[in-house]
Parts: C-alpha cells; structure tokens; sequence
C-alpha cells in the first residue's frame, strides 16, 4: 500500500490558476503521504504546452521551493492530448500509477482518494466520470452530450462522460506507449489498451480563474479527430450512399424507359441540372471525406515525435521537501 502516484498536470496559460492548484495538489498529496496511502516519492508533474506567458516560471519556482513538484516544458505548443502524453511518457518511468487531472482544477481532487483504492483494489485504470453537468451552459453540455452520443453511433469505444480525468496505472501506460499514432485521442486509445477498469463519479465544478483553453473551434477540431483517428464508419458510409443513389438511378432508368414506351420524351432540362449538381456535391463530399483519411495517413507514415521535451525538473535541482 505504498505505491507512488503522479498526479499529471497539462498547463497551457495557466498563471492565473497554477499557484492555487498547486496549493490544492500539495495538500492533497501531503494528507495522502500521511496517511501511508501513497509513496513520499509521489509528485505532482507540470507539463508546460508551451505557454508564453509566467506558467513555465512558475512551475520553475514551485519546484525549486519543494520538490513535490515537478516539471515537463514542451519546446513548443503542441496541444492538451500531445501534452498530456508527454506528461504520462515522462511519470511512467517513475510512477506505478498516474493521475491525469487539468490545471483548472474543474475535476473534484476528491475523487483521487477513491481512483486510488480502486488502484489497490485492482484496476488498472480508473476513469473519472462525471455525475452531472448542471455547471456547463446549456450549449456546452448539448455540444459534450451530441459528441458522446455521435462517437458510440461510429462505433469508436468511449466512456460516456470522461474526459482525461483518470487513474492508469505503470503497465497501461507501457500499453499506451505502444500505440504509435500520431493523431492523438486519448480517450478512444485507453479503452482499447484492455485489463480491468472502474469508475469513480464526480462532480465537475467551474474553472476558478483564467479562461478557457478549448473556444468552440478546438472542441469541433477535437471532435472530428476524434471520430477520424477512431473509425471508419464515415467511409463505409459513402459506400452505403453509393449503393442508395445507384438503386435510385436504377428506378429513373425504369421510370424513364416507360415515359419513352409511352411517347412522353420531353427533354428534362430541370431533372437533368439537379442531377448533375447533385451527384456532383456528393462526388466532391466523397473525395472529401476519403482525403481526410489519406492525409491522416500520410501523417501516421511520417512517423513524426509527437513532443519533444526541453527540460525535465527532477530532484536534483530542488531544495527538497519541505
Ligand atoms: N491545455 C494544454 N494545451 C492547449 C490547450 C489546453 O495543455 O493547447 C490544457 C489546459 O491548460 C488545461 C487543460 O488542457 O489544463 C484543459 O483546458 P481547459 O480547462 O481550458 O478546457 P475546458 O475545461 O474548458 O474544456
Ligand atoms: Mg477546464
């Protein structure tokens, strides 16, 4: 019962709240190293996605103060899942379990205490679900709930409600190194890593300082890689258009051989157009959607790192635990 814990924290202009989550955290982590539930080698893991602002001083100075936390700068912006990975990279190699948490703290720390006797009780990966979401605006949750609902319907494997709040442990985490991909879904990649799972319920609360770092156009960006890196029932359904607008066309052809036994062979300048425009759009969303799928694999074929660190802020440069 004395395992280490990370607890991974992706910051991406995060200075208005990074000094009270880091309160918060050490708190936490001082009852939970207390309490002998977890190793005094546990830490808290920043990992800065780039900020231009304080967020990368900050973490610097924490760290400097106590060494219980520490520190990921990514030389570049790469984006929330990249970060995240970066981060559950770097505490793999130190860690037997990680938690996955944001810097807004939105996320209950409550739950930790229950992911981590789920830990020892056996599962290899908890996920955090949320029990409501009575705080999100109407929009948000309909948006959230459409996602989840659309992600099933494709077939792509997610938790209803999750989001990257959650408990792995050290061998999923060698599982999901494995996993080569470079458009990043985490949520759709960690149910498919398999061992023994559990849920903890949650209330999620509202970002205490700063704002959001996932405006309308990120959430549709996150979404359609989602439902890209996931399935490939979009491109299954083309086919099954296909099949639809031919079995169609088959039925003109009758009606239009009748018309021509019956002597009614007005040219049909109105019929003609709208078909041309209309296989033409489905032709070009066609191509569309299959060009989706080629640059994905052109992507995946470069083989590119998904992050390169700068810096690791590990014991060595800190003045201990206080
Ligand atoms: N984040 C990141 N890189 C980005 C955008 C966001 O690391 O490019 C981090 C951010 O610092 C936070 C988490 O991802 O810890 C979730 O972002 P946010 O709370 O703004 O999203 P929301 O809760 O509004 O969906
Ligand atoms: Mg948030």
């Amino acid at each position: 019962m004395n395992s280490i814990l990370y607890i991974v924290v992706p910051c991406y202009k995060e200075q208005e709240v990074l000094p009270e989550t880091a309160r918060r955290l050490k708190d936490k982590m001082n009852c939970l190293i207390e309490s002998g539930k977890i190793s005094p080698e546990s830490r808290v893991l920043f990992v800065n996605d780039g900020s231009t602002d304080q967020t990368w001083p900050i973490i610097r100075k924490l760290h400097k103060e106590d060494s219980l936390f520490s520190g990921v700068d990514l030389s570049r912006n790469r984006g929330h899942q990249n970060a995240l990975l970066a981060g559950l990279m770097t505490a793999k190699e130190r860690a037997d379990m990680v938690i996955s948490m944001d810097a807004d703290l939105q996320d209950d720390i409550g739950a930790v205490d229950e992911m981590i006797d789920k830990f020892y009780a056996g599962c290899d990966i908890v996920y955090g679900v949320r029990s409501s979401r009575e705080q999100d605006t109407f929009f948000k949750k309909f948006t959230a709930e459409s996602f989840y609902r659309a992600m099933s319907f494709l077939g792509a494997d997610t938790v209803f409600n999750h989001a990257d709040y959650r408990l792995m442990s050290k061998r999923t985490l060698e599982g999901l190194a494995q996993f080569k991909e470079v458009n990043l879904f985490l949520r759709g990649i960690v149910p498919m890593i398999g061992y023994q799972t559990g849920v903890v319920e949650y209330e999620r609360g509202e970002r205490f300082a700063g704002e959001s770092k996932y405006p309308l156009k990120k959430m549709l960006a996150f979404a359609a890689e989602g439902i890209t890196s996931l399935s490939t029932k979009p491109l299954q359904c083309i086919t099954a258009l296909g099949f639809l607008i031919f079995a169609i066309s088959i039925l003109m052809l009758i009606h239009f051989i009748v018309q021509w036994f019956a002597g009614n062979t007005v040219a049909g300048w109105a019929s003609v157009i709208c078909s041309v425009w209309a296989i033409g759009s489905l032709i070009l969303l066609s191509l569309g959607v299959i060009g989706e799928y080629i640059g994905k694999i052109y992507l995946e074929t470069k083989d590119r790192p998904r992050f390169i660190i700068r810096e690791i802020l590990d014991d060595k440069n800190s003045e201990g635990r206080v």
